[in-house]
């Protein structure tokens, strides 16, 4: 019998699978703030610090192609380009060994971000949910199975905005590594199939305004590509 519910169940958010295949449920999105060093930096931040962790709710997420709302509440929209680990198995205290076993595949995903909210949080101490766990916060590329790209650890990744080269690094500059990343997680969350993990991103971040278009992509996974339209 199907359960009933008090009040409309919302559908659970899903992320294309490339190739056509069923789609890939999303239960969470986890993401790493300040995985490359450059990135520390222009944040003002040192390099040596280790990364840490923070969350997007999981109807964050947006198909390639999309036109995203500018965001409400803010006058400083970033972009953060960056590599997205989709998990196929879950686990906790998994070993960085046996890390990359978890993985289904990866995507390439923009970590949009209410800089301006994000920097009145950190100066107050108060969360970043508002800057970063937005409706739309999170568009996608579709994700492609490790069976087909393997798991890229080296490689260009990169962002346009309307054709001009604003964000730049390699996957090899991450502080910490895919494997590292998904062990270092699981000692704080038990993973479940379904978790997305947005792995931070390079130097170059900046803003977008309503009718930018943005291209992203990461050498051998694939390509963003959304628009920002105006609210
Ligand atoms: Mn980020």
């Amino acid at each position: 019998m199907q359960e009933q519910y008090a009040v409309p169940a919302v559908p659970r958010p899903t992320v294309a699978v490339d190739g056509g295949g069923p789609r890939f449920p999303v239960r969470r999105i986890f993401c790493v703030g300040r995985n490359y060093p450059e990135h520390a930096r222009e944040m003002g931040f040192t390099d040596r610090a280790p990364p840490f962790f923070f969350m997007k709710p999981a109807d964050a997420v947006l198909p390639n192609g999309s036109a995203v709302p500018y965001p409400s509440r803010t006058l400083n929209l970033h972009h953060e380009i960056e590599l997205v680990v989709a998990l196929g198995k879950g686990g906790r205290e998994v070993l960085a060994g046996d890390a990359l076993e978890l993985v289904f595949g990866y995507a390439v995903g923009n970590d949009l971000t209410r800089r301006d909210v994000q920097a009145a949080a950190k100066d107050a101490g108060r969360p970043w949910d508002t800057a970063k766990g937005f409706d739309h916060a999170a568009p996608l590329s579709p994700i492609v199975p490790a069976m087909s790209c393997g798991h890229p650890d080296s490689g260009r990744i990169w962002l346009e905005v309307n054709g001009e080269l604003r964000q730049q690094g390699d996957l090899a500059d991450m502080i910490w590594s895919v494997p590292e990343v998904i062990a270092e997680l699981s000692t704080w969350f038990e993973l479940a199939p379904g978790d997305l993990v947005f792995t931070g991103t390079p130097a170059g971040v900046g803003p977008l305004v309503a009718g930018d278009r943005v291209q992203g992509g990461v050498d051998g996974v694939g390509l963003l590509e959304h628009t920002v339209a105006a609210r």
